[in-house]
């Protein structure tokens, strides 16, 4: 009988604590917030010291040197031991102490070190915890960029991938009204799974093209063939051109789903949520076929009629159309007419999102040139979506409200688009024949801003924006909502006790945010918004509760992705943290994969990706 005996050392908590910051690292002039979490915070000092140096170049600590190890080559073992020893190595590049602060979200430590601008490749060391690596030189947020092109490519569908997927789902699909074919391959799988939304995937083309009019002649200097962008959009379009039918009508999805058995929700009751199409969809059609047309296993091409996807059809491709050459740019301004036509002969039920997208789409005509416009119609649907933006003399304000007030307009994929509108029709200003609209839209979107998500990102401490404002606020007695003023509710997650019992992640809405915030700071000048742009940008790159990157490639620490049948896919994002019933921010770590926090997602990276953009100046 023998005895294990456990010589290790005990390293202090170390597994515990974390030192958290943006993984990738930050522009030269970037806020930089350094965050300690202390696991248990017991006996843990007020000021923590900090110190700054070189990557990998540790600080020596006060431990005894083990024999058989000399000063060049260490003992490789427990590398956290003992205390930091001051005045020996190479000097610290920039010191500090991280202070104790009470948060909603309990205690932590927090220092800023924004006054360090020296470009290099850092790490920040204290006592009980070494931070992730990280860089600090200009356009550090093009790995952003670069890892959304990859991502993307990895989600085309109807071709194979190398080293992804063979070629897939060759024979979608089949027109859910009668199972007549029609041919349906290409585009791109959204998520973690293999169903293609036009809702989401459509605007993949603007993302496309935001890149193509911001990055120059870079991608190419970087490697990146310059016609890769327009490449990757006429592998969408190929797929979006086949999705409308011959009087004008944009298809749903390919594969969506239906309603999960036994559940009661209806496609006219129940298919929008927090402003989400089909959020309760099953995963019935999100599955490997056989490629081969009319053999039985082709998926569903949903032919209901969705305000949303019309109007954003419209806007992708009259945008599309300013980026081609003839006669594909002909084409495309012809669909989004064609499109344009259909959606202004079936009327929606004019909520705020149908109301920005169909605005936002008739925008975009009129920057292709469409002369045939109803312009003092535009002009009134830009004043009706700016009456709905709350006007309060104390709390929140500049928010967007539903039709009539009946809610708050909150939304897991598109929070920004009303905003983004307004900020459209600011730039197109000279071509209307109302110019003071486009001045009313400015101040619209800087109320929103300034009176909405920089006044309520004050509320804890990583700066984050909220999720929306709930006008009478589901559960009280079970989840909390923060003041927002004239009782009503605000959360910066969405609140999980609700019609569905849907419990989202927010990354998207961070990342819309980061996008608006980035964007408005260069087209309106204020320069100020960058930094809160950034704080969202570094929340997903692990500045967090968790010093956790919510990008697969991108830093370290990353939770384990949700991907129903390709379980790694290369440079995705999570769909990210939600909120407890106390607002306050969760994210599996365990391998108990769920999708509410985990899955990838297309959403939040077609959005940081465009962030980056705007914050490369
Ligand atoms: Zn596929």
């Amino acid at each position: 009988m023998s005895r294990a005996v456990d010589a290790r050392p005990k390293v202090h908590r170390c597994m515990d604590i974390q030192l958290s910051l943006s993984h990738l690292g930050y522009l030269p002039e970037s806020p930089k917030i350094l965050t300690l979490l202390p696991g248990d915070a017991s006996g843990l000092p007020d000021g923590i010291p900090f110190y700054l140096r070189q990557n990998c170049l540790r600080m020596p600590r006060s431990v005894k040197r083990e024999d058989g190890f000399s000063a060049r080559f260490p003992a490789p073992y427990d590398l956290l031991q003992g205390k930091l020893v001051l005045g020996e190595g190479t000097a610290p590049l920039y010191t500090g102490e991280l202070r104790r602060i009470s948060s909603r979200w309990g205690s932590m430590w927090q220092a800023d070190f924004s006054r360090f601008h020296t470009p290099g490749s850092y790490q920040i060391e204290t006592d009980l915890q070494i931070s992730p690596p990280f860089a600090i030189h200009d356009r550090v947020y093009d790995r952003i960029i670069a890892g959304y092109l990859t991502f993307l490519r990895a989600q085309r569908c109807g071709c194979a991938v190398f080293g992804v997927h063979d070629a897939c789902h060759l024979d979608d699909g089949i027109l859910d009204t009668d199972g007549s074919p029609l041919p349906a391959a290409g585009g791109w799988h959204d998520a973690g799974d293999f169903r293609k939304w036009l809702a989401f995937t459509l605007y993949h083309i603007d993302a496309l093209l935001t890149l193509r009019e911001r990055l120059g002649e870079d991608l190419e200097r970087g490697g990146i063939p310059a016609d890769l962008l327009l490449d990757e959009v006429s592998w969408g379009n190929a797929y979006f051109h086949r999705m409308i039918d011959p009087r004008g009508q944009v298809y749903e999805d390919v594969a969506g789903g239906s309603s999960p058995e036994g559940s009661g929700f209806s496609y006219e009751n129940d298919w929008w949520f927090e402003n989400h199409p089909g959020c309760y969809g099953d995963a019935s059609d999100n599955r490997w076929t056989d490629n081969v047309p009319r053999s039985g296993d082709e998926r569903r091409i949903r032919t209901m009629y969705n305000p949303l996807v019309q109007w954003a059809f419209v806007h992708v491709q009259a945008r599309v159309s300013r980026h081609l050459q003839s006669p594909e740019a002909e084409r495309c301004l012809q669909l989004a007419r064609k499109a344009a036509a259909f959606g202004r002969k079936h009327a929606h039920d004019n909520r705020t999102l149908f109301l920005a997208a169909e605005l936002r789409g008739n925008l975009e005509l009129l920057a292709a040139g469409d002369t045939s416009l109803d312009l003092p119609a535009l002009i009134a649907s830009a004043r009706e979506l700016m009456r709905r933006q709350a006007k309060a003399p104390e709390g929140l304000s500049g928010y967007f409200t539903e039709a009539d007030s009946s809610d708050g307009f909150r939304s897991i994929a598109f929070a920004a688009d009303p905003a983004f509108t307004l900020l459209r029709i600011w730039e197109l200003g000279s071509m209307l024949p109302d110019t003071s609209v486009a001045e009313q839209a400015r101040q619209a979107v800087f109320d929103y801003i300034e009176n909405y998500l920089l006044a309520d990102c004050r509320s804890n401490p990583f700066s984050l924006t909220p999720y929306g404002v709930y006008l009478d606020p589901p559960h009280r007695h079970r989840q909390l909502f923060r003041d927002a003023g004239n009782g009503r509710g605000v959360r910066t997650f969405m609140a999980p006790f609700n019609s569905q019992g849907i419990v989202h992640g927010t990354n998207s809405v961070l990342m819309s945010h980061a996008h608006l915030l980035a964007r408005a700071a260069a087209l309106l000048s204020e320069a100020a918004w960058r930094g809160p742009a950034e704080r969202l940008l570094h929340w997903c790159l692990g500045h967090n509760t968790l010093n956790r990157s919510l990008f697969s490639g991108i830093g370290y620490r990353q939770p384990v992705g949700y991907s129903f049948r390709i379980p790694q896919l290369p440079e995705a994002m999570v769909v990210g943290f939600i909120g407890r019933p106390d607002d306050s921010p969760y994210l599996e770590e365990s391998t108990a994969i769920e999708w509410n926090t985990l899955e990838y997602w297309s959403i939040p990276f077609l959005q940081a990706a465009q962030a980056a953009c705007w914050l490369r100046g």
